[in-house]
């Protein structure tokens, strides 16, 4: 195991940033710690880096325990959002600095400094800037010499915080396939915090999802989306649609009851893309609606429709292709039907529900 988190607590004044978090992160792997703003990730984060001390709790790396160690002693490379690169230094000497202020004894040559920093370079495809300064760069170009900064030392362990936050969304894309493309060569422990869920989906192995200073789920990105633990990490991860819905007694699905109080009332999330639209009710199982308004996104299409009976609002998102030949029909009254959807009941068990 490559981190190990026990019992980790930590308090600002009253305010309770982070409770009882126990936690493995695989070593050789990227996990992601994911979560909305203010979940905790960064003061978890830097814990683990050695930046803030836990209140109680111990953290081990590769089962030697660091909790007390400096910084220095657990050989952890950052890289933040914003890059914090020399100004005054050049490309390849920001990348060298590491390794120049090593004690003499440590030191490379400056052969060895400068093999080091151009394999770098070349491993983040900047060779061509080594002589350039910071501000001559892109966002994009910046925070790759920041992460061929971080590796120069040869860390242990990778930290990344929101690495590619200040960057637009193209670059920001491209970069994270280029991380996970560069990790797979490299294999470094490392450890991602985002709250972007498709970025944590696209780059890790492994995601955290955090909430209010708590764990709510670990699992490989299958497992995450597929098999949500409770709603909150439903909904996080995605688009939703939120009924409440009863369950009548031969098991159907009621849209239309009404709110609140009934005992057999479950909340019912489907994701839009599993919603299907269709113009006829062949197995008599669709729901009657009425198509209410519609958006372009690329190649897919949101729809809004509204239920008949109970005029709820539900989301589809459908292939362009598709939409093309539903609107064709110009027919008023279509047919939804759920291809997938997950049912938190009152007594908190979760299920399957496909109809
Ligand atoms: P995230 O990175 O998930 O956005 P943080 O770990 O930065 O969250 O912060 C979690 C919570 O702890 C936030 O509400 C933040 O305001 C609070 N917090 C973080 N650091 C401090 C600090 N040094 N002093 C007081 N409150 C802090
Ligand atoms: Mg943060």
């Amino acid at each position: 195991m490559g981190i190990e988190l026990t019992g980790i607590n930590k308090n600002f004044g009253d305010f309770v940033a982070l409770s009882n978090i126990n936690l493995s992160i695989p070593s050789g792997e990227i996990s992601a710690l994911l979560g909305p703003s203010g979940s905790g990730k960064t003061t978890l984060l830097r814990i683990i880096a050695g930046l803030e001390t836990p209140d109680s709790g111990s953290v081990s790396f590769f089962g030697e325990d660091t909790t007390w160690k400096q910084i220095r002693e657990r050989k952890v490379g950052f890289v933040f959002q914003h890059y914090a690169l020399f100004k005054h230094m050049s490309v390849f000497e920001n990348i060298a600095f590491g390794l120049k202020v090593r004690p003499r004894a440590l030191r490379p040559s400056k052969e060895e400094i400068r093999e080091k920093v151009f394999s770098l370079l070349s491993m983040v495809q900047l060779e061509s800037l080594a002589n350039r300064l910071p501000n001559e760069l892109s966002g994009g170009q910046k925070q790759r010499v920041a992460l061929a900064r971080a590796l120069a030392v040869e860390p242990k362990v990778l930290l990344l915080d929101e690495p590619f936050g200040a960057l637009d969304a193209k670059v920001r894309q491209e970069l994270r396939r280029w991380l996970r493309f560069l990790h797979d060569e490299i294999h470094i422990t490392s450890v991602f915090v985002t709250h972007d869920q498709e970025e944590a989906l696209e780059v890790s192995d492994n995601i955290v999802i955090l909430n209010k200073g708590m764990i709510e789920q670990t699992g490989s990105p299958e497992d995450v989306y597929d098999h949500p633990a409770n709603p909150f990490v439903y909904s996080f991860l995605g688009n939703v649609n939120l009924f409440h819905a009863r369950l009548d007694h031969e098991g159907a699905l009621n849209l239309g009851g009404a709110e609140g109080s009934h005992p057999d009332e479950v909340s019912f999330f489907v994701r839009p893309h599993d919603v299907s639209i269709s113009l006829s009710n062949d197995d008599g199982k669709g729901i009657e609606a009425r198509i209410v308004d519609h958006r372009l996104l690329g190649n897919r299409v949101r729809v809004n429709v509204k239920t008949l009976s109970g005029g709820k609002e539900i989301e589809a998102d459908i292939d362009k292709k598709r939409w093309n030949s539903i609107k064709q029909e110009g027919q008023e009254t279509i047919f939804i039907t759920f291809l997938g959807a997950k049912i938190y009941s009152k007594d908190e068990n979760w299920s399957n529900y496909v109809i």
